[in-house]
């Protein structure tokens, strides 16, 4: 047939927001869309910190995907992307293959080791429902272990690497998860550390810095231990050597120090920085008419000539823009420009805690909490309406 066909690879943010727009854009028979995704279900990403820390549930982190998007207009296949065929216009799945004129890749980015030795090997990442699943159920079992041997106090040692948004979102739940376990596990909260290790010379980069001092003193006192200015050299199934020789013997190393792109995106052949291809201002990959890159893998350069950092935010925003660009285009219309609105970044600090820049002004507590809330909930709404905030929505 004629009918143009539009690819979409990942159903994460910038995929999903994708993907509802054209369905909502598209006349009938206008074009075939297909979104590939590895799993049937929509992970959010913003919050998966809470089930990596057992502060909150699964269920409450991801929707099946059919209930985003209606599959009379999109076809849904659940598969693993393995590679990008530019040459013949094919995109390489697990069990098949698939042919498009317009492609949107979304597949979202990738930890970032530095090269710092055994971190691939023996660190723990945030990035996926399968990834934080490990993570709780490691933790946990370091503390019935060491109810075995408690000899074995280094199994209470719990390293976080990384104190941007992310590690510092991830380690605020754990130390608010940490007395839930004690008490289970009848160990003397005492005996238990938690280290959050940062190479920049600041938490939080980016951050108001009374913000950040703000969050480190919560933290603090919730018996988080900084280590600013620090580098992780080198990481073992013993745990982690600093930059400073210091040695913190652990069996928990989770590192939220950086991330990159998807690693297709290199392989593809797209000329990339850190794994990130610098789209033009249409979101569209240099060279490549047809194929729209957005979400963690884009880079996208502010006014003042550095790259906007990855957020879900974002990526949202170009999903809109992209399926709008993506319609002009098989209309043969004008396309519009992708300009960032930058609605504001709120970092949560555990229960009832959190701080936020928005609106030209700086939140932190309760105020900022509920603000951080309301993000949440502002997101649900978009995808899924009043029934997703209902049955996803924390309002405690
Ligand atoms: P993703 O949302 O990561 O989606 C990618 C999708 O592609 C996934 O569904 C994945 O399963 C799929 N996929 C990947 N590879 C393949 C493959 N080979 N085949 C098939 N499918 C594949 N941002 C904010 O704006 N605000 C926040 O408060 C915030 N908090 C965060 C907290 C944490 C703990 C973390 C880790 C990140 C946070 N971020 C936040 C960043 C934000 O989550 C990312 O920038 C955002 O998810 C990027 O969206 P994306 O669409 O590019 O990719």
């Amino acid at each position: 047939s004629t009918i143009p066909k539009i690819v979409i690879l990942g159903a994460g943010y910038g995929g999903i927001l994708t993907a509802q727009r054209l369905q909502k854009e598209l006349n009938y028979n206008e074009a075939d869309v297909t979104l590939v995704n590895r799993h049937d279900y929509h992970y959010f990403t913003t919050h998966l910190h809470m089930p990596a820390a057992g502060t909150d549930s699964i269920d409450h982190t991801r929707v099946a995907i059919s209930k985003l998007i209606d599959e009379f207009k999109i076809d849904l296949v659940k598969s693993n992307v393995q590679e990008i065929r530019l040459a013949d216009k094919k995109v390489v799945l697990q069990d098949g293959t698939l042919s498009y004129d317009y492609l949107i890749i979304a597949l979202g980015g990738e930890p970032e080791s530095f090269g710092i030795p055994g971190l691939t090997e023996y660190a723990m990442t945030i990035r996926s429902i399968n990834s934080v699943r490990l993570i709780r159920q490691h933790i946990e079992y370091q503390f019935a272990l060491y109810k075995l041997d408690e000899t074995r106090t280094d199994r209470l040692n719990f390293v976080v690497g990384g104190a941007g948004f992310s590690g510092i979102e991830f380690v605020a739940e754990l130390a608010d998860r940490i007395p839930q376990l004690c008490k289970e596990y009848d160990v003397d909260p005492n005996l238990v550390n938690v280290y959050n290790v940062e190479a920049a010379p600041t938490a939080l980069p980016g951050f108001d810095p009374e913000l950040v001092d703000y969050a480190m003193e919560v933290l603090r006192k919730k018996g988080v231990q900084f280590k600013i200015g620090v580098a992780i050299k080198e990481c073992s199934q013993d745990g982690v050597v600093l930059a400073t020789g210091e040695e913190i013997k652990s069996a928990t190393v989770v590192w939220t120090g950086g991330i990159r792109g998807n690693r297709l995106i290199e392989a593809a052949g797209f000329e990339t920085a850190r794994g990130r291809v610098k789209v033009d201002e249409y979101l569209r990959a240099p060279g490549h008419d047809n194929i729209y890159i957005i979400g963690d893998n884009s880079l996208v350069i502010n006014p003042e000539g550095r790259p906007y950092p990855p957020t879900a935010q974002i990526a949202m925003q170009q999903g809109v823009t992209c399926a709008q660009n993506v319609v002009a285009s098989i209309r043969s219309k004008e396309m519009k420009k992708f300009v960032f609105s930058h609605k504001g970044t709120v970092a949560s600090l555990g229960k009832g805690e959190a701080i936020a820049s928005a609106f030209g002004k700086t939140y932190k507590g309760w105020v900022a909490a509920q603000l951080k809330k309301m993000v949440d909930m502002r997101y649900l709404f978009i995808i899924g309406g009043i029934p997703l905030v209902l049955r996803k929505g924390r309002f405690f």
